[in-house]
């Protein structure tokens, strides 16, 4: 059979198993707060019964099926069910669960202002009133990844969005946008990033005969790019009808709301919003007569938590919510703790296939592309410091070295380092390498990594970022004292002077230099936003009983079908294994191929 065919087999076989209507359990929904251990679920755990029968029946039965899904033969689904993520806050509330699942100090978590707290949407703040409120944003509104680039800024006209009145060509006004009449310029950046999320347009060309999500209201809250932008008409070709927000005060492409607001959709999201403005855009989403979500697809938990706080009522309509980042799949957590999470909630955020992407391959893209926008740097031949050698940091060391930069490691774990010695980097120590070093890169997710008298010892010219999630790793702080001068000399580019002129480069104040400074390749988001779509599937669909009110992680037989769905692309041949392969594995022929602890 030619790769074509194969790949093309593949692709459909896989299409046809879209989950959702009976994600045909392979193991039964069991969070790990009722005791039960993850391996137990695993086909490749000696004794469990899958792995004893890898034909065993599933445990929830052909009849529960729901209705409306992309394939009317239920048998092989994937089920999200099994996994259940341990709940870090059991162990006395301390600790949080990082992105790659490694438990870390809590973080400590600015409180979200409800609008309810003090501000009515109809009293709104002054012009200048509302950018200084900007500064003092909701937890997660500033702090997640998206692609930055866009056409337009807040700048081009100052009229606030929340003062027109606007409609699109057929005459709806059922949006709040910047204008309206960019929606031509949107519409190409959308085309644009179609071409580089394969798995949705799949999914879209197989849904068009049946709608998975028909019947679905998704309010969602996410950053509006061209890349949420094809996630969006994608849950719209398969039945949803969709209400969105930005999860960013500064993420939203003004084109591409434009764009989705001419296509019908209604969209609340400009970039530059005040505080006042988010909460606002949410509510317009949620609060509308006659109209009422049941779906949730949410990144920072914000708008779950709006909608907690002014409209519980609502849940009592809403089958479940779908969370991406690390901070909205934190506050799930503690909901559910609390024991006041009343719907299911899918934790995307910790699937493989969003880890893997997102911290590797992505960073591995976007440091290359935030160094070189910022500072002009050419990386052969330059000494660089990279410190932690996690996913974050791999992809980093792979990047420079594959450009001629000489890199240094930095790590803690004994096992990240050996890793780093066999790659080929030299294991060190910051203090010993940190007068030499042309670029210091910290990605550990921990805090004061470099310190000030690390950047006391620096050589003139020394360039200084972060790739780590929160901007406590370089003291920044420490750099704020009378004797320094700063000079803003770009955008997110500052040179800190020391009184013998010295100067440092130091890049996004500390924080995300790839968030901050360059774009996030639309590959891994396409990834992500499949994801999210197969979670809402799955939600939707469940029958009765299958999840309960707590937080679940997509099984992996899901994150191997996206991973799978993406393979077309290049023209991958995927090997099958044969009848006696398979046996002798003790697997499925069709997935999955690992057991839940595997580390890829
Ligand atoms: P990880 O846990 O896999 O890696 C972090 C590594 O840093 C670990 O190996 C740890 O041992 C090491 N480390 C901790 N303290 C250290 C210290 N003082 N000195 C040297 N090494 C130390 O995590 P990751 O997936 O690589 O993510 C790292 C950070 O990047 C996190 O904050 C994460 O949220 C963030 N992140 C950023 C992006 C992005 O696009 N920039 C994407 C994903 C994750």
């Amino acid at each position: 059979m030619s790769v074509q065919v194969v790949a093309a087999k593949m692709a459909e076989v896989e299409l046809k198993d879209v989950p959702g209507k009976d994600l045909a359990a392979e193991s039964p929904v069991t969070p790990m707060s009722e005791g039960k251990n993850l391996a137990k679920n695993d086909p490749h755990e000696a004794g469990s019964s899958a792995a004893a029968s890898p034909t065993a029946e599933p445990s929830v039965k052909a009849g529960e099926s729901s209705p409306g899904l992309l394939t009317p033969n239920p048998v092989k689904m994937p089920q999200a069910s099994a996994m259940k993520r341990p709940d870090p806050q059991q162990n006395g509330g301390e600790a949080f669960v990082n992105r790659d699942g490694t438990v870390a100090e809590a973080p400590r978590m600015k409180k979200i202002q409800f609008a309810d707290q003090k501000q009515e949407f109809n009293k709104r703040p002054t012009k200048i009133g509302r950018r200084s409120l900007s500064r003092s944003i909701s937890q997660s509104s500033t702090d997640s990844y998206s692609s930055a680039a866009s056409y337009t800024d807040s700048s081009d006209d100052e009229t606030s969005p929340r003062d027109k009145q606007q409609k699109n060509s057929k005459g709806n006004g059922d949006f709040c946008i910047k204008n309206i009449k960019q929606a031509d310029f949107g519409r190409r950046e959308i085309e644009i990033a179609e071409q580089e999320m394969p798995a949705l347009m799949a999914l879209r060309k197989r849904a068009q005969g049946e709608k998975p999500l028909a019947g679905a209201k998704v309010v969602g809250c996410t950053h509006i790019t061209a890349q949420t932008a094809v996630l969006m008409e994608t849950l719209s070709a398969l039945g949803a009808q969709c209400r969105w927000a930005a999860c960013n005060i500064y993420s939203t492409q003004n084109e591409v709301a434009a764009a989705l607001a001419e296509g019908g959709f209604s969209v609340f999201a400009w970039k530059g919003e005040s505080e006042d403005d988010f909460w606002w855009c949410i509510d317009r989403c949620v609060n509308l007569e006659g109209w009422q979500p049941n779906m949730i697809l949410d990144d920072g938990g914000d708008l779950t938590h709006w909608i907690y706080k002014k409209y519980p009522n609502m849940f009592k309509k809403i089958k479940g919510i779908v969370e991406e980042s690390v901070t909205g799949v934190h506050r799930l957590y503690q909901l559910s703790k609390a024991g006041k999470l009343c719907v299911p909630a899918m934790n995307v955020n910790d699937s493989v296939t969003k880890q893997k992407f997102d911290n590797l391959y992505c960073c591995r893209e976007s440091i290359l592309d935030g160094l070189k926008r910022t500072t002009d740097v050419m990386f052969g031949g330059k000494q660089v410091v990279v410190c932690g050698y996690g996913e974050v940091g791999k992809g980093c060391c792979a990047a420079l070295k594959a450009m001629g930069s000489i890199v240094y490691v930095t790590e803690i774990d004994p096992i990240c380092a050996l890793q780093a010695c066999m790659d080929g980097f030299r294991l060190v120590k910051l203090n010993e390498v940190i007068r030499q070093v042309d670029i210091v890169i910290t990605c550990t997710g921990n805090k004061n990594v470099v310190v000030r008298e690390y950047l006391d010892r620096m050589k003139n010219g020394c360039i200084v970022c972060n790739m780590g999630h929160s901007n406590t790793e370089i003291d920044v702080a420490s750099l704020r004292t009378p004797e320094l001068t700063w000079e803003r000399v770009r955008s997110q580019v500052d040179h800190v002077i020391w009184p013998d002129g010295k100067r440092i480069v130091l890049l996004a104040e500390g924080r995300l230099l790839n968030l901050s400074c360059s774009t996030v390749p639309t590959f891994v988001l396409s990834i992500t936003a499949t994801t999210q779509a197969l979670a809402l599937i799955e939600l939707y669909n469940a029958p009765e009983g299958r999840y309960k009110q707590d937080v679940y992680l997509l099984p992996k037989k899901m994150d191997e079908y996206v991973a799978s769905l993406h393979l077309p692309t290049f023209d991958a041949h995927l090997t099958e294994l044969t009848d006696e392969q398979a046996k002798y594995l003790g697997l499925n022929k069709n997935g999955p191929f690992k057991p839940n602890y595997y580390r890829y």
